[in-house]
């Protein structure tokens, strides 16, 4: 297991005026922000921290106080499993009263799956923790990373004039956009504009100045102290439908030995095969105590199981909907509640219902 250890170095604090500057931890976890080319086979690896952050001189122009904590061994973000996000979790624990936000700096391939499982983890969140990364790392000469450094840095010190802060939850900033971390996908291994959010629009985006979607933002009630749900179950599989799916690897895959939960990613408004066979095997699943959640491959809109009878079928064999929950934020929303040791009922009800904005129920 990946430990996080507090980094040697604890870049600058640029202090012009006699106010109090926010105060910021950035989590270094790996990813190709961080990254260099290894010479004999010339693929990126993650590289340190101090490589990174001598990268970016004009971070010192901020009037922000900036610490950081890195991995020991910081990872491509393929690497990553539930241990990681309790790495990140614990660390902002660990610190979330002395500082106002929290920079996570990451791989973009599992992004959007610990955005969505940071997300589940920290109950009564009500501090920044922005997610970012980049496409080139931060010593090609044309890097998105500065650039989405320096603006997360922002986004994450920005506060109203009462002094709160502006955004409280978790979100990935990338390019010209702030998402929400339990709506964000990846879209492109290409672009700088890597990250969209197919059914929620926008939380900031970014051109001359910094422009807060305010309606958009989460505005949690201050229920209490920070508490974070370190648990996770990961007895679960996604199964993609598609044409000629067999009986025989249908039920493989729900009769895997152990497995509680399932995302059953269905074509269109939810829909699936109206073989009978295909329904039993659901209902057997089901009746096992299997908790199912129907979510679509389309990635915009969300699963309407009850518009056409192909969707019928599913619906009546047990399977919940996952409304227009993303596929990152259903299966670490699934194992985030099977690992809290709830009962099967309140796992379906919690799943049919939003916790922290993942879904819109209609
Ligand atoms: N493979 C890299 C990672 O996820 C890709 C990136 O950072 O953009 O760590």
């Amino acid at each position: 297991m990946t430990t996080p250890t507090r980094s040697p170095m604890m870049p600058m604090r640029c202090a012009t005026s006699g106010k109090r500057h926010p105060r910021i931890l950035i989590i270094y976890t790996g990813g190709t922000i961080g990254m260099i080319e290894n010479p004999e086979t010339r693929a990126l690896e993650p590289f340190d921290f101090n490589h990174l952050i001598e990268n970016v001189p004009k971070i010192k122009l901020l009037d922000i106080e900036i610490e950081s904590v890195e991995f020991e061994n910081p990872i491509d973000s393929s690497s990553m499993n539930p241990g990681h996000w309790q790495d990140i979790a614990r660390v902002i624990e660990k610190h979330y009263d002395e500082y106002d936000g929290f920079v996570v700096l990451h791989g973009t391939d599992t992004m959007a799956y610990t955005s969505s499982a940071l997300s589940f983890m920290l109950e009564n969140l009500d501090k920044p923790v922005i997610i970012t990364g980049s496409q080139l790392p931060i010593g090609d000469v044309r890097t998105d990373g500065e650039e989405n450094l320096i603006t997360a840095l922002q986004v994450a010190s920005a506060r109203d004039a009462d002094g709160q802060a502006i955004v409280r939850e978790v979100a990935i900033l990338f390019e010209d956009f702030l998402w929400r971390g339990n709506r964000a996908t990846k879209h492109s291994s290409d672009n700088f504009c890597a990250f969209s959010s197919n059914n929620y629009p926008a939380l900031a985006s970014f051109g001359l100045g910094i422009n807060f979607n305010r309606e958009g933002l989460l505005h949690p009630e201050r229920k209490g102290k920070l508490k974070v749900h370190y648990e996770f179950d990961t007895n679960v599989i996604m199964i993609d439908l598609f044409p000629g799916i067999q009986e025989h690897v249908v039920r493989h895959m729900l009769n895997t030995p152990g497995i509680r939960g399932i995302i059953l990613k269905t074509f269109g408004a939810g829909n699936g095969p109206s073989d009978p066979w295909f329904i039993q095997a659901l209902k057997e699943a089901t009746a096992r105590g299997v908790v199912i959640v129907n979510i679509s491959q389309c990635s915009n809109g969300s699963v309407k199981p009850e518009l056409y009878s192909a969707g019928l079928g599913i619906s009546r064999s047990g399977v919940l909907s996952g409304h227009d929950l993303t596929a990152e934020a259903s299966v670490t929303k699934l194992m985030h509640l099977l690992g809290c040791g709830k009962s099967n009922e309140e796992v379906k009800s919690l799943m049919n219902r939003s916790i922290c904005g993942e879904m819109t129920c209609v």
